[in-house]
């Protein structure tokens, strides 16, 4: 079984608690609980001396090209369903 962000956050919180417990300040940047899958890539082409690279969305297949440094930034949303990809290898609904 794949754990969830929710199941995630519950893990941060309870070890955050514990260092808190210990007397540490601790600040959980808790992970966005919307659905994501892992997308499948490959290599695209270079161009404008850039690499890009070819993903296929997981939630409704439709393949787009980007750039690496722009998904490392504010990610690559699907044109179709609206989905982010992001650095990570993960695709974000909504
Ligand atoms: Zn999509």
């Amino acid at each position: 079984m794949t754990p969830t962000n929710k199941d995630v956050n519950k893990a941060l919180e309870l070890l955050a608690g514990e260092f808190r417990a210990a007397g540490a300040q601790v600040t959980v940047n808790p992970l966005p609980e919307k659905e994501t899958r892992r997308f499948t890539q490959r290599d695209g082409i270079h161009r404008m001396g850039r690499s890009t690279i070819l993903i296929t969305c997981p939630f409704c297949g439709v393949e787009v090209e980007a750039f690496v440094w722009s998904l490392a930034g504010s990610g690559k949303r699907c044109p179709g369903c609206g989905a982010k990809h992001t650095y990570f290898g993960r695709t974000v609904k909504g």
